[in-house]
């Protein structure tokens, strides 16, 4: 059923992406679970089909879309049930792009945004570090200024794509006495010396997304590379929050879609007592709360998303979007295993992942907590 908010193009798209996700994706999820990465023929293959370009500009390579393109792409591969295929993808397309669009040099965008579009070069963002995750004003690597190059020193933690990305865009300090006045953005290249992948993090879940220790020891950035203004990188990364937040809701949306999905066609077939367990009406209202549940999430996601893409105010309602739908998805998928019993619980069913999967995103780009203190401070409480 056709939602309000999306046109004929938009759901066009989605009969496409979903055809991409179910014969290109699925089959293959286990096996990249286990190499605990996806192949780079993926990243290729999304570009070449335009999924990376959706909202950008053609002469970039794009297809000159809107963000309600981009979200059904986003939405679409959720529903595979894994969440580490989005994050690879999603982190690439969806957080490293818009900002070397916003906010880079031509050179740039003919150097990073193209070949990103294209999946030919892969992306990664730096912003945790060990000792500054929520307080992002408190991170602690600098970038001191030496001619034409900045001198970057410090490491980053949990960095999605981190181990095997072409380039980093890395936040530091230009001015460290400044607090969040002082962070700057840098483009970095893999190749760069001093720049180093200290450590591939073992994760409960997101198996087949990489996620790296990332060190820079004296590691030379050219000038050239800084993004955007200096001093200005925390504003711009408060920006693009808004739009991964989105994303990690409609993430959330899909993934409670794929959970339900396995816990009804599961309810049909389990027989116990002699009839299938969905009989059971202890069963069936559960799942009726969990639909319901699913839609509540789905419509508050779409209202945020509407909001932001119609350039309306929606702090708010982003980090409510973000907080229900992360919140809600993992008790949908929590519930959806309960009621395969055992079986919930073996790696072979698809539904023991998405429970694992989903568990993670009411943490990452702004934690829950983090999410009601912004909605509180909105509240003017
Ligand atoms: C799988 C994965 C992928 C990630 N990918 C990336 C990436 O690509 N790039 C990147 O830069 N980062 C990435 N992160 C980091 C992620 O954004 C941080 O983990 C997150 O911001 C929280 O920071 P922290 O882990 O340091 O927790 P902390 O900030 O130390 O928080 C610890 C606890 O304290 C709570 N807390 C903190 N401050 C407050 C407060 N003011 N009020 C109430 N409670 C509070 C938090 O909610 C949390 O429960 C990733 C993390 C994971 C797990």
């Amino acid at each position: 059923m056709k939602h309000w908010l999306f046109q004929e193009e938009h759901e066009a798209l989605r009969q496409a992406v979903r055809r991409f996700v179910q014969k290109e994706i699925v089959p293959n999820t286990e096996k990249w679970e286990e190499a605990q990465e996806i192949p780079r023929s993926l990243f290729r293959r999304c570009g070449e089909l335009g999924f990376f370009g959706l909202k950008f500009p053609e002469e970039y390579g794009g297809q000159g879309g809107d963000y309600l393109a981009a979200a059904v792409f986003k939405e679409e591969v959720a529903r595979s049930g894994c969440l580490g295929v989005l994050a690879a993808l999603g982190v690439h397309s969806g957080v490293v792009l818009p900002p070397l669009y916003k906010f880079g040099t031509e050179e740039q965008r003919r150097r990073y945004l193209v070949p990103g579009i294209a999946g030919e070069k892969v992306g990664a963002l730096a912003v945790t570090e060990p000792n500054a995750g929520s307080d992002v004003a408190s991170l602690q690597t600098t970038a001191r200024r030496e001619g034409d190059f900045y001198v970057l020193n410090g490491s980053k933690i949990f960095i999605t794509n981190g181990v095997n990305a072409d380039f980093v865009i890395v936040a530091a300090k230009t001015r460290p006495e400044a607090g969040h006045r002082g962070i700057s953005l840098f483009i970095v290249d893999r190749r760069t010396p001093g720049f180093e992948v200290g450590q591939k993090l073992q994760k409960a879940g997101l198996h087949s997304s990489d996620t790296g220790y990332l060190i820079f020891d004296n590691c030379r950035v050219p000038a050239a590379n800084l993004l955007g203004e200096e001093n200005r990188g925390f504003y711009m990364l408060m920006e693009g929050f808004q739009w991964e937040r989105l994303l990690l809701a409609l993430g959330a949306v899909g993934m409670a879609e794929a959970a339900l999905a396995h816990a009804l066609t599961y309810a049909r077939q389990r027989v116990q007592f002699g009839q299938p367990i969905g009989r059971f009406q202890a069963v069936g209202h559960r799942l009726a709360e969990m639909a319901t549940r699913l839609e509540m999430i789905r419509n508050l996601t779409y209202h945020a998303l509407w909001l932001f893409h119609t350039g309306q105010p929606c702090l708010k309602e982003v980090s409510m979007a973000k907080l229900a739908a992360t919140e809600i998805a993992h008790q949908i998928a929590g519930e959806a295993l309960q009621l395969h019993g055992g079986y919930g619980y073996m790696r072979e069913y698809p539904i023991e992942r998405i429970w694992r999967d989903t568990r993670v995103a009411t943490i990452v780009a702004g934690t829950s907590e983090i999410m009601r203190e912004i909605i509180a401070r909105e509240m003017k409480v």
